[in-house]
């Protein structure tokens, strides 16, 4: 089968991009936003509300037990697909910001006046504003790995930046504002020499990238569920399960203690110890269903699709002179952001929501790398695997025409 039909039937998974939007037939490139959800998840949704429902863990019976079944099986499926060690690493949060704050939030004994955490940046305000608070808390030091001229971390910066005072190296996997790819084994191995711990923010690598947590030998890698065709309000972050054990709980209440008296509680086993609370159960199994649809995908035909779906989009946004593209040239994944000289991102956006084209205009969540990029907001455009080139071409047709009318 050619990769364009695979494409296309592919795309019929999606109910929801079947539908006209201000009479154009919508072409949905806010992928990084959030990833429309194939039937399958829906499915299991639905399903686990018909025939499931019940609260995980607590029970004796069937309805429970059921659920639980499931829910562990979702955690099971998350380990297989990151290949992490062992299940109990995978801990369910409601997405990356929760993870990220998680970890600043029990990182917080760990440090003391004078510590460093080092960030770059092109992060997400999810991985920036929480750690501003703990360096707040604890007296650490803050540091930010610049960015060189193509818009890609500094590894030299980097490599000066580290010291023995390094505890907490924080990075993205992909920047959601640029779609550039960051070194992050590189990251990880010097940031190790210094002994210092690394959490990874993959919320936009891994619906597009493998990720291997053994092989990379990153501390913590988070990634919410929305953004990997599964719903919103479920995401994971993993841990090895030694630095785990070691840290305290976050959240207290039912699930993650073992004993309660009125004066103290004794903590559960991993991975329930950071699972206080009712979970989102019919999260995690719509989770499971998206992480069974990313494995039956031809994934060779998939990552080679969305790197034509980048590289015909960045040609053709190259050859128009009013259009001043950010990290051109680099290898990116899923995202292209731009701006159109003189006009603000917004504007572009709205124009081309009229044509029925959904992208995203503004800050991205990351204030500080539009300052760094000297503009107010860029526009962004990201693919999915369901995307077309027919689709790509859409966008650049209309694109051009915002750009004339502006003009
Ligand atoms: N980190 C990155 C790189 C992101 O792109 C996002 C969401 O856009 C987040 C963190 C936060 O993810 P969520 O809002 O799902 O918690």
């Amino acid at each position: 089968m050619s990769s364009d039909l695979y494409i296309e039937q592919l795309r019929t998974q999606f109910p929801i991009l079947d539908q006209q939007v201000n009479e154009h037939q919508l072409v949905y490139l806010d992928n990084a936003a959030t990833t429309q959800k194939p039937q399958s998840v829906i499915d299991a949704i639905c399903h686990y509300y018909q025939t499931s429902n019940a609260n995980v863990h607590r029970a004796s019976h069937a309805l429970s037990n059921q659920a639980t079944s499931l829910f562990e099986q979702s955690r099971v499926k998350v380990q297989t697909f990151i290949n992490a060690q062992r299940s109990e690493e995978i801990i369910w949060t409601k997405g990356t910001t929760e993870g990220i704050n998680l970890l600043a939030n029990v990182f917080a004994d760990q440090l003391q006046a004078g510590d460093e955490i080092i960030i770059s940046a092109l992060e997400h305000h999810a991985n920036i504003v929480p750690w501003q608070m703990l360096a707040k808390k604890t007296g650490a030091v803050l540091k930010v790995i610049p960015l060189t001229e193509q818009h890609c971390l500094d590894l030299t910066a980097f490599q000066s930046l580290l010291t023995s005072n390094t505890k907490i190296v924080s990075i993205a996997h992909v920047s959601n504002a640029l779609g550039v790819i960051n070194p992050i084994k590189e990251v990880i191995e010097l940031a190790h020499q210094q002994g210092a711990k690394v959490i990874i923010d993959g919320a936009q690598a891994v619906a597009h990238i493998d990720v291997d947590v053994q092989q990379l030998d990153c501390d913590f890698y988070l990634f919410s569920g929305h953004k990997l065709f599964g719903p919103t309000g479920i995401g994971v972050l993993y841990g090895k399960l030694d630095l785990l054990n070691q840290l305290p709980p976050w959240q207290g209440g039912g699930e993650m203690i073992q004993t309660v008296t009125f004066e103290e509680a004794t903590y559960n086993q991993l991975p329930f110890k950071f699972e206080a609370g009712t979970p989102n159960i019919a999260g995690a199994i719509g989770l499971g269903a998206a992480i069974d649809f990313v494995n039956a995908l031809d994934t060779e035909c998939c990552q080679n699709h969305e790197q034509s779906l980048i590289e015909y989009t960045e040609n053709a946004l190259s050859e128009m002179s009013e259009i001043n593209l950010f990290a051109k040239d680099v290898t990116k994944s899923g995202a292209i952001s731009f701006i159109v000289k003189g006009e603000h991102s917004t504007d572009i956006a709205m124009l081309l929501n009229a044509q029925g084209i959904a992208v995203r205009s503004g800050t991205h969540c990351a204030m500080p790398l539009m300052s760094v990029l000297n503009c107010s907001g860029t526009v962004r455009v990201s693919f999915s695997v369901y995307n077309t080139l027919d689709e790509a071409k859409v966008f650049v047709d209309a694109l051009q025409k915002v750009v004339e009318i502006l003009g």
